[in-house]
């Protein structure tokens, strides 16, 4: 349950999540495209845009239909175009109508994003396996659209409820355990046995691993796709002899690069592609290029074989491994060019010479280098803007040309320096999404023969119904295959102890219940309208930033309020390593900008006389200061003052309570983990035939003769592995060679249950002591609501680790301010070296440090623990701050002689 609510964990995941579920990014971030559009190849804009007029075209026809329909239906039309809600829809149009001017009408963003809604369904069911097939699906999906057209306060259906949730709210992840445990907690009641469990979840765990293992042989392939075309073939122009394609532009593409991904990944795993017909001609490419690409591959590795020899069925997992992958890329891409120039700046480079990044504008000679590289035009506009988001999936795309350039400046740069140039995938086991149709087929198994889990599931949900579930009642299977439903705690009316609630699924339900129960704000009709309205209040917030005016319409209210009790809403994905399990909800609450404010400076927070009036109510808080350090994490002061606040700060000596935790406690499981992964990796095994040491990972290389063989620690492997950022082909094909002959062991080793199990166990223990600590420094600061202060030092951790000082300050901050407290920074300047006895009293005394740990003030004759004097110092500054807004003079900065406003 703490996970459930732990904010900190949402934000991470909720990005990551948005990242991974989907193309459409959330609609804040999309920028309508601007008519003048200079940095396009022309051949594709307009290929692009005969694209586009033709699927409107067929959408119109489709809507003409379905209109005559509902017309002699008598009942109320339905355009995917129009705002449903006429009372709220007036104002907007009349709005939008006022804003546009005829000449330079923007009917493009106008009907482009409602599009994108209305559009997903219809995308994703476009590819049966026969004509029959695919006439029998169009009939169906066109019934259904007739449906949805005919009356939109349609009972949710899987389809129209998805799409209006997913439009709706964020997406958030949480851990909720190891997938072998959830199951059994939910489907003991049920009368499952935890051998038949065992089957079940060995049985997801199976998939995943198998996605894990073909991964690698799938980076590597894009890897050598992008290599050939970037070093021999590739050019804006289509050189002869070349594919003609950008190979950013191909992958990134959502349908050609998608279908590129998940042919490779089908490749590798079955070693071949499902041969569907299909007549896009982008699919069709995409699908030769992948078999091109994969036969090169093999003739890189020639005795490379297929990794599923298994009756597990993963077409739907392979979808999401797509989806994943292009997200991968382009955050890697992304990075590239302040990579580069990173490596470059530490390098010494001179400034002339090291390329623009990012919201840079380029200079003149840059502008024409480029131009003479590239032979066109495309650096006006600065990298990353989304100035060129024209399609859907616009925000995918890079700038023709940009792998090229960069891959040129990444060529200058001394062989061993060199950045990675494509995304490796890890060695460990990554989290797979996995889909309610997934889970279907994987354990129920459908046509495929040979599924030990078919009976077992059979007994707990037929395979009709759970066909149903998937196709309409969306997070049914997964509640009651790892949730398990809601029962009243503490009674066990309906017989047996088991029967008891688990703690996930306190506040968690599916998105049917949740349309079902309240339909007027979670119902697909109030979804629909909130999704119109914000995509009005988009368009008009566009136009406006096209004119340059401001935008004097508020984004719509949301439908939802603090009534409801559940705050989650299951979607229909888990993702799981085959050990942990992650659930994905959407948040109903809506908490737009992720809930919390950052910590901000005590000048912002407390401006003046009347916001500290305002925010005490004329009370005056105590002060607690924190002074986070590289040993000490956090030295925490609080100064008590007797009796009455008097107007002044207090001249006599307050009594002053420390609180000290040390930094070593919030890194200890993180070193202890990796003292033991060390420890492991350097082991050194000496195995002789049929004494097996360790499973399986050391006894293969076992010498037929039966002598005693030394084999290699993990350790001596991987020092053995080539370098990462290899940029020739020749190199890379060496490196391919070297790598598939040592990854299987590796992989054994990085992937196996032992190490998934550290990995997750380091990760809660982690999270254990930062909340060992956010609890010590709760109780240290009291009930009553008080100012905290934390000096906005900065540190290095010194060992290489990533700093858990802001973690702690921030995960502290949420909590303390849930109770009321404030959380500020102040500027730590001289905090440390001044006598804060002294600073008091308002006199100047810098400490002397006789011994390591301890100071000494030479004025007043005072003896204090080092750390506890900045803290100390804080607290004072946040205190005469509260006071009369200035500084202790003694911790002044130069450059700000009096006051410190
Ligand atoms: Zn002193």
């Amino acid at each position: 349950m703490k996970a459930l609510l732990d904010l900190e964990y949402q934000k991470i995941a909720e990005a990551q999540a948005r990242a991974a579920m989907g193309f459409t990014p959330p609609m804040e971030d999309k920028k309508p495209a601007p008519e003048k559009n200079a940095n396009r190849i022309r051949t594709a804009k307009t290929r692009r845009a005969r694209r586009k007029a033709a699927k409107r075209n067929r959408k119109r026809k489709k809507w003409r239909k379905s209109r005559f329909k509902s017309r002699t239906d008598n009942q109320d039309r339905y355009s995917p175009h129009s705002v449903s809600d006429p009372a709220t829809a007036t104002p907007v149009s009349d709005h939008q109508l006022s804003t546009m001017s005829p000449s330079q009408p923007k009917k493009q963003p106008v009907d482009k994003q409602p599009k994108a809604v209305q559009d997903s369904p219809s995308a994703s069911s476009s590819s049966p396996t026969d004509r029959s097939a695919k006439n029998k699906k169009r009939k169906a999906s066109s019934k259904k659209k007739l449906a949805r057209a005919r009356n939109i306060d349609a009972t949710p259906t899987a389809t129209n409820l998805k799409d209006a949730f997913k439009f709706a709210f964020p997406t958030i992840t949480q851990t909720v355990g190891s997938l072998k445990g959830c199951l059994r907690r939910s489907l003991r009641p049920l009368g499952i046995s935890d051998d038949q469990v065992d089957i079940i979840a060995s049985r997801l765990e199976k998939a995943t691993s198998l996605i894990n293992e073909a991964r690698p042989h799938v980076f590597r392939m894009i890897q050598l796709f992008i290599l050939e075309e970037v070093t021999t073939a590739f050019s804006p122009q289509g050189a002869p002899g070349g594919t003609d394609v950008d190979p950013l532009d191909l992958l990134m593409n959502k349908t050609s690069g998608q279908t590129f991904i998940r042919g490779l990944m089908s490749l590798a795993l079955n070693g071949k592609i499902a041969d569907k017909p299909c007549k896009k001609a982008d699919s069709i490419r995409s699908r030769e290029l992948a078999q091109r690409v994969y036969a090169r591959y093999k003739t890189i590795i020639p005795d490379f074989s297929p990794i599923n020899t298994t009756d597990i069925p993963l077409g739907d997992m392979q979808m999401e491994f797509g989806l994943a992958t292009v997200v991968c890329l382009h955050t890697h891409f992304r990075k590239l060019p302040s990579t580069v120039t990173g490596k470059m700046v530490k390098l010494g480079w001179s400034k002339d010479v090291i390329p623009l990044v990012d919201g840079e504008v380029p200079s003149e000679a840059q502008r024409q280098q480029d131009k003479d590289a590239l032979d066109e035009p495309s650096t006006t506009t600065p990298l990353g803007s989304d100035e060129h988001a024209t399609d859907d999936d616009g925000c995918y795309k890079f700038e023709a040309g940009f792998l090229r350039t960069w891959w040129g400046h990444l060529l200058s740069l001394p062989a061993e320096k060199r950045p990675v140039f494509c995304p490796q995938p890890k060695l460990r086991d990554t989290f797979v999404m996995i889909q309610e149709r997934a889970v279907k087929r994987i354990l129920w198994g459908g046509t495929v023969k040979n599924n030990p889990a078919k009976n077992i599931m059979e007994t707990i949900l037929s395979f009709e119904d759970a066909s149903d579930y998937v196709d309409s009642d969306y997070g049914r299977i997964l509640e009651t295959l790892f949730y398990g439903r809601r029962r009243p705690v503490g009674h066990d009316n309906d017989g047996g102890p088991d029967l008891r609630r688990t703690s996930y699924a306190k506040r968690t339900t599916t998105m049917a219940e949740l349309a079902e129960g309240d339909p007027s704000r979670y119902g697909y009709r109030s979804l629909q309208d909130y999704c119109n309205r914000k995509l009005a209040y988009l368009r008009i917030a566009a136009n406006c930033r096209e004119e340059d005016v401001p935008c004097t319409q508020s984004p719509p209210e949301f439908p939802s309020n603090t009534n409801t009790k559940t705050r989650y809403a299951l979607n229909n994905m888990i993702r799981s390593n085959g050990l942990e399990l992650q659930i994905l909800a959407y948040d109903t609450k809506h908490e737009p900008h992720g809930g919390l404010d950052p910590v901000m400076r005590i000048e912002k927070v407390l401006p003046d006389e009347d916001a500290i009036a305002r925010i005490f109510q004329g009370q005056i808080p105590k002060c607690r200061g924190w002074d986070p350090g590289e040993v000490v994490a956090a030295a925490l002061c609080l100064i008590e003052h007797e009796g009455e606040w008097n107007g002044e700060p207090d001249p006599g000596d307050p009594p002053v309570t420390n609180l000290m935790i040390r930094r070593a406690a919030l890194y200890s499981p993180t070193t202890a983990a990796r003292s033991e992964r060390v420890r492991v990796k350097n082991r050194k095994a000496q195995v002789v035939p049929g004494e097996g040491i360790d499973g399986g990972i050391w006894a293969r290389d076992v010498d037929p003769t039966g002598a005693r063989t030394e084999v290699p620690s993990i350790h001596n492997m991987e020092s053995r592995l080539p370098p990462k950022g290899q940029v020739t082909v020749e190199d890379f094909e060496e490196s391919v060679r070297v790598k598939v002959s040592m990854e299987p062991l590796l992989r054994e080793f990085e992937g196996s249950r032992r190490m998934k199990k550290a990995a997750w166990e380091e990760k809660k223990s982690v999270r254990a002591e930062l909340d060992m600590a956010v609890a010590a420094i709760l109780r240290f600061c009291g009930p009553e609501p008080c100012v905290i202060a934390i000096g906005n030092g900065k540190f290095r951790t010194g060992i290489n680790m990533s700093s858990k000082h802001e973690t702690l300050q921030s995960l502290f901050a949420k909590k303390a301010r849930a109770q009321g407290h404030i959380v500020v920074f102040v500027d730590e300047y001289l905090t440390s070296t001044m006598c804060p006895a002294c600073t008091a009293r308002g006199e100047t005394s810098r400490m002397a440090k006789p011994t390591s740990r301890s100071c000494v003030c030479l004025t007043c004759g005072r003896w204090i623990n080092r750390d506890s004097v900045g803290a100390h110092n804080i607290a004072l500054i946040a205190e005469q701050w509260l006071f009369d807004q200035s500084r202790p003079i003694s911790l002044l900065r130069p450059s700000v002689p009096t006051s410190y406003k």
